[in-house]
C-alpha cells in the first residue's frame, strides 16, 4: 500500500487562528478548535497526541470538551502573543509528527466505499452524536464501526489501520480488500 507523510505538505501556523483550523483539520472537523483545545493542545504534548490518537467518537467528543487546564506559570492571560504565535508556528510539524502516516487517497476511497457497504458500519452513539453535532464534525466521519467503535474515516485514513472483518467471499483479506492481518 503506498502511504504519504503529512510531515511535508504542512505550512506554518502564522497565527492561533490558523491552529485551530489546523487542528480541526488533523481532527476530521469541519469547525475551528476552540482556541482553548489549540492553546492546550500547543503546550500539552500529551494532551495533543491523545487528540491525534483518538478514533473513538465518544472519546475525541470527551477530550474536546475538557482540555486540560494549563499549568499556573502558563496561564492564558499571562501567555504573551509573541510566545503563542512561536508555539503555534511550530504545531504543524509537531502535531502532524504526532499523527499517523495517511493512506493515500486510492486506498482511503475504497476502505470508505467497503465501510459504507458493510452492516458494522453504523451511526456514531447518540450520546457521542449529541456532542460531535455541536463541534462540527463531517457527516461522513458520523459513521462507526460498531466492531471497534472507532469512526469509519478517520480510521480508513489511518495507513496502519486494518478492518477488524473479513471478506465473506475470500477468508484471506478483510473486507477492505486488504491481507488479514
Ligand atoms: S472497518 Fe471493516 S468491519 Fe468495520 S465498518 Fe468498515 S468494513 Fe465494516
Amino acid at each position: 500500500m503506498r502511504t504519504k507523510r503529512i510531515d511535508n505538505t504542512l505550512q506554518e501556523y502564522q497565527s492561533l487562528e490558523e491552529a485551530c483550523v489546523g487542528l480541526a483539520k488533523l481532527l476530521g472537523l469541519d469547525a475551528p478548535v476552540p482556541q482553548q483545545v489549540a492553546i492546550a493542545a500547543l503546550y500539552n504534548p500529551g494532551y495533543a497526541r491523545n487528540l491525534l490518537k483518538s478514533r473513538c467518537p465518544i472519546k475525541l467528543a470527551r477530550l474536546l470538551k475538557n482540555p486540560p487546564s494549563l499549568p499556573e506559570s502558563l496561564n492564558t492571560t499571562e501567555i504573551g502573543s509573541k510566545e503563542l504565535l512561536k508555539e503555534a508556528s511550530l504545531a504543524a510539524l509537531r502535531w502532524a509528527r504526532i499523527r499517523f502516516t495517511q493512506a493515500d487517497q486510492e486506498t482511503y476511497n475504497r476502505r470508505l466505499r467497503a465501510c459504507q457497504e458493510c452492516e458494522n458500519c453504523v451511526d456514531a452513539p447518540a450520546k457521542a452524536l449529541y456532542t460531535i453535532a455541536a463541534l462540527g464534525l463531517e457527516d461522513s466521519a458520523k459513521k462507526v464501526c460498531k466492531l471497534c467503535g472507532c469512526f469509519v474515516a478517520r480510521k480508513a485514513l489511518a495507513a496502519s489501520e486494518s478492518c477488524p472483518a473479513l471478506d465473506p467471499f475470500n477468508s484471506n483479506l478483510t473486507r477492505w480488500g486488504e491481507p488479514r492481518t
